[in-house]
């Protein structure tokens, strides 16, 4: 994911050639025809001028070049006469004048204009090639044409790293290779939290250092480890590292990279790409986004089919097969959708291991803090375990990106060291956006963002299965008016009541709405989305409705496309239609009943708000007192916006 394209750096660097080539071969043949064309003081005539000049007898000579022009070099006396100031200067040496002529016409013109003279001149006809401009009308079609293609090539060939020379190297795989000896060398120590995937790759690494220690017995070396996991969990970072730990090199390309508009390019992509590893083995294959080819083969109805995957596909299982087990090529791929993988990646000997990385827990969270806080210069109120507890739900890529946030705001607030504030600006800002401190809110506006906010808290703290909330804010951020902040459980099962009580939750903003102001706005579109796809999944997919049963109409591959073939008849649709919007109703009737009865302590809440702007658990307590049910340790966060 973050190819810092250090390209080819041990290699001996590829021979760039550079598009310059073709604006010296433009510029050349500018110069070319300037210098082989007509040059001089030459002016062009009439045949009445011609004719009258020939009567004078002015002229020295006629030429006239190629049947077309007629060249007119004055003599002495006639250059004296037309050019006084020239002189000697051009005299014989280019024509004075030219004139633009059909060969019988000038013939005939010159004849009658010289009846009657003694010594009449006569017309001399020659062949003439101005090769610069001949050259140039062929030659310059054909490098505008070729440099147009060069330039094709190179967009296809897309990395504004890559030197010239594409045309050459489009069926060339376009992997980054790290060397462990020249580049910054990447080791468990860079990845924090990950215990497990950690010890899973350890193996690998023992392969490539000690391959004779396993295949003694006989055993094989596994081709192919799959790390499956959400974008930003370290994926790249945990192969990079492990390529770091056992000191080979690492060719690292994306699943992407393979995808070209030519037919046949990303099958020999593939294969240069292993030819390519297989001379620098043992080394370490990493394939970002697998899913990008490795998608399940001919399911996609829709669209026709896409041959150029396929065979990309079966190019790169037909090299996995192809090497020998013990060649000490490893592959690593990643993707965050293993479901769609077409099965046959996962077969014995290709991606038969998976890993999953996945999002960091509390722990994990504290330890990715302190990778990336290792070269922050900190202030001393900085408290990794608050921040972790502050950043439920982050990735490894984002609690990075708030280390590096925090340090941008604390340079420039000018502080010498970063402070916790600016870590807890950087969150704010990467959970909701940027801060509109002027984004224009009327009072009653306010208002009714206040009362809906509160209406949210109010019931999740009423509700023992709702998520408790953190902090609720009416500061607008981003597109959202307002939000609340709850932390949500780690469960990885959810009961029925649970999910009602969320979906009751996310009503209670709109029921609080409805009982203040007796009316509601359009504020609450987001919550209402987010209830409907809820009582859907709650109906069609995990069976928790009556009337319908123990039914689920949930595609776990992904592959089949319910937009035009669904899997229930109308009948059925009915019935799931009356139960969806049974469960919303009494969900919505429910928040109603909460908030009425707390109508006090909810308004209580909102005029909080309105003063303050942001509030806390502990000022959920000082009104409602402490919650009855006892809170487990949770990670994860879920953000409401308005
Ligand atoms: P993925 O490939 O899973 O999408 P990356 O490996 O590219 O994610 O992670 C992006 C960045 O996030 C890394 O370069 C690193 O700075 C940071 N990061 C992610 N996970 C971790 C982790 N477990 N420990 C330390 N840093 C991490
Ligand atoms: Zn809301």
């Amino acid at each position: 994911m973050d190819n810092n394209n250090l390209q080819n750096q041990n290699n001996k660097p590829k021979k760039k050639i550079g598009f310059y080539w073709v604006y010296i071969i433009l510029i050349a043949f500018f110069i070319g025809s300037i210098v082989f064309g007509n040059t001089g003081s030459t002016k062009t005539t009439t045949m009445t001028e011609l004719s009258k000049m020939l009567r004078e007898q002015d002229i020295e000579k006629i030429e006239l070049v190629n049947g077309k022009t007629a060249e007119i070099y004055l003599n002495e006396q006639g250059i004296r006469k037309y050019f006084p100031n020239e002189r000697q200067q051009s005299f014989g040496k280019s024509p004075n004048y030219i004139l633009k002529v059909s060969e019988d016409r000038l013939y005939t013109k010159v004849d009658e204009a010289q009846q009657g003279l003694a010594n009449p001149i006569e017309v001399i006809p020659v062949e003439r090639h101005n090769w610069g401009a001949e050259v140039i009308s062929w030659v310059l079609p054909l490098v505008l044409i070729i440099g147009f293609w060069v330039l094709v090539m190179r967009r296809m060939g897309g990395g504004s790293g890559m030197g010239g020379g594409q045309i050459f190297s489009i069926g060339k795989s376009k992997a980054t290779l790290y060397d462990q000896e020249k580049d910054n060398k990447t080791t468990f120590k860079d990845v924090a939290g990950l215990e497990e995937a950690k010890e899973e790759v350890m193996e690998i690494v023992d392969f490539l250092k000690n391959p004779t220690r396993y295949t003694r017995l006989g055993g094989k070396i596994p081709k192919g480890v799959l790390l499956v996991g959400p974008p930003g969990t370290g994926k790249t970072l945990l192969a990079k590292s492990v390529a770091g730990e056992a000191n080979v090199p690492f060719f690292s390309i994306s699943g992407s990279d393979f995808v070209e508009m030519f037919v046949g390019v990303g099958a020999s992509r593939v294969r240069d790409l292993f030819k390519q590893a297989k001379e620098k083995s043992p080394c370490i294959i990493f394939i970002d986004e697998i899913d990008a080819i490795g998608r399940a083969r001919g399911k996609n109805i829709m669209s026709g089919g896409n041959d150029e995957r396929e065979s990309t596909l079966n190019q790169l299982l037909t090299e996995m097969d192809g090497f020998g087990t013990n060649s000490g090529v490893i592959v690593l791929a990643a993707t965050n959708r293993a479901d769609i993988l077409d099965k046959a990646l996962m077969r014995a000997g290709r991606f038969d291991r998976q890993i999953y990385v996945e999002l960091p827990d509390l722990n994990g969270r504290r330890e990715i803090f302190e990778v990336h806080m290792r070269s922050l210069k900190l202030g001393n109120d900085v408290d990794k375990e608050f921040l972790a507890k502050q950043t439920p739900g982050f990735s490894g890529a984002d609690i990075a990106n708030v280390c590096n946030e925090a340090a941008l705001i604390a340079a420039r607030r000018n502080k010498e060291n970063i402070e916790k504030q600016d870590f807890l600006d950087a969150i704010d800002r990467i959970v909701g956006g940027l801060e509109k401190k002027n984004s224009v809110i009327t009072q009653s506006e306010k208002k009714v963002i206040a009362f809906h906010e509160a209406g949210h808290a109010t019931t999740s703290w009423m509700l023992e299965h709702a998520h408790p909330l953190v902090k609720v804010t009416i500061v607008p951020r981003g597109k959202a008016l307002g939000a609340a902040w709850y932390l949500p459980d780690e469960r990885q099962i959810t009961t029925k009541e649970q999910m009602y009580h969320e979906m009751i939750a996310t009503l209670g903003g709109r029921a609080a709405e409805q009982i203040i102001f007796g009316q509601i706005s359009t504020g609450a579109l987001n919550d209402l989305e987010k209830v409907s796809k809820q009582a859907h999944a709650m109906v069609m997919y995990y069976g928790l409705d009556e009337t319908i049963g123990n039914v689920s109409y949930y595609d776990s591959t992904g592959q089949q496309d319910y937009a035009f073939t669904k899997p229930f008849s109308e009948k059925t649709a009915e019935k799931i239609d009356a139960e969806v919007s049974k469960l919303i109703e009494s969900a919505y009737q429910e928040a109603l009943r909460i908030l009425n009865e707390h109508k006090e302590g909810l308004t209580q809440l909102a005029e909080k708000l309105i003063d303050k702007e942001v509030i806390f658990t502990d000022d959920l307590v000082a009104i409602f007192g402490e919650r009855p049910w006892k809170q487990e340790e949770r990670t994860f966060t879920k953000k409401d916006n308005a």
